[in-house]
């Protein structure tokens, strides 16, 4: 289908950008992996679109004290790819190499993906197990939120309108910790029917800390502390990936049903933290 038409901007600053979504009307082209989509279905008609692209300096990506810095602009390709990546979040980069195909990697941008916020996206598992902060800025605030809080309900994030996506802070990854996406892919889209990530810190065989993202399952990805406690605690991971889920809604499609989702999160949960667990130090 054709989309309605709309007008296109594209600011060279920042700055540019914040004021013309101020008002929260127009609607932020990055990738347009999901919006022209939308656009083209007439699921989103917006009147006027402001493409980020033209403004230097919103891809980089950056380590500093152990902290890395992610663009919103950058792709996932950048994301999959970046030494600074690969070195530090070795989490992040296994995730980014899982979602879609090639084509979306390199268009797709990883500030588009959560803000876009679709249940079955990749990177809420990784960005909760990864304790990520997410730096919104609009014209007149400017905010992180841990990805645990930003991520709230299908296609809904903490996100006010005129605020954007500015970029994505993570802690690096002790070299000592191990560390694992998992995921069970629809066979047509490549999307998450379900995907789990697991940061596991040993000493000798005692688990000292776990951290469990979940995306797929339910209306958006969430961080199971419940897991994350009976692992530190000194639980099998067979008994800590039962509890994986428990008390969210299962989405159900045709698909998959909400049990047969329920079960694929435990399944894959259990294969994540055994995996992580033997690439931990
Ligand atoms: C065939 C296909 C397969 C796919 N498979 C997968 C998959 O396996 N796993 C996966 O995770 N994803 C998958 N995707 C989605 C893909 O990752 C998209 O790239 C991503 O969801 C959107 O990123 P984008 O940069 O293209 O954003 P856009 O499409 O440009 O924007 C998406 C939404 O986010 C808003 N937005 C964009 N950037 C910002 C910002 N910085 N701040 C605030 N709002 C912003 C836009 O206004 C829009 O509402 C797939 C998409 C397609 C078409």
């Amino acid at each position: 289908m054709i989309p309605q038409q709309f007008d296109y901007v594209a600011p060279q600053t920042l700055q540019e950008a914040l004021s013309l979504i101020e008002n929260g009307e127009r609607k932020i082209l990055a990738g347009g992996m999901s919006l022209i989509p939308l656009m083209k279905f007439r699921l989103a008609q917006p009147a006027e679109i402001v493409d980020l692209g033209r403004i230097p300096g919103l891809n980089t990506i950056t380590e500093s004290d152990g902290v890395i810095k992610i663009g919103a602009m950058a792709t996932h390709y950048a994301v999959e790819s970046s030494p600074i990546i690969r070195g530090h979040l070795p989490l992040l980069a296994e995730t980014a190499d899982h979602i879609g195909d090639v084509q979306i990697r390199n268009m797709g941008t990883i500030g588009g993906s959560i803000a876009h916020a679709d249940p079955a996206a990749d990177y809420p598992a990784a960005l909760c197990a990864l304790e990520a902060q997410i730096h919104l800025v609009s014209a007149h605030s400017d905010r992180t939120v841990e990805a645990s809080d930003f991520f709230q309900d299908a296609f809904t994030t903490a996100m006010e309108p005129g605020e954007i996506v500015l970029e994505v802070s993570i802690p690096a990854e002790p070299s000592n910790e191990g560390s694992r996406y998992e995921k069970h892919e629809h066979p047509a889209s490549g999307f998450a029917v379900v995907g789990v990530a697991a940061r596991i810190r040993k000493s000798g065989d005692k688990i000292t800390m776990a951290r469990i993202g979940v995306t797929g399952m339910g209306t958006h990805g969430f961080r199971d502390r419940a897991a994350e406690r009976l692992l530190e605690g000194g639980a099998s991971i067979a008994d800590a990936a039962a509890v994986v889920g428990a008390g969210q809604e299962p989405n159900s499609d045709l698909y998959a049903t909400g049990d047969f989702r329920l079960h694929l999160a435990r399944v894959h949960a259990a294969r994540a933290i055994a995996s992580a667990l033997s690439r931990a130090l």
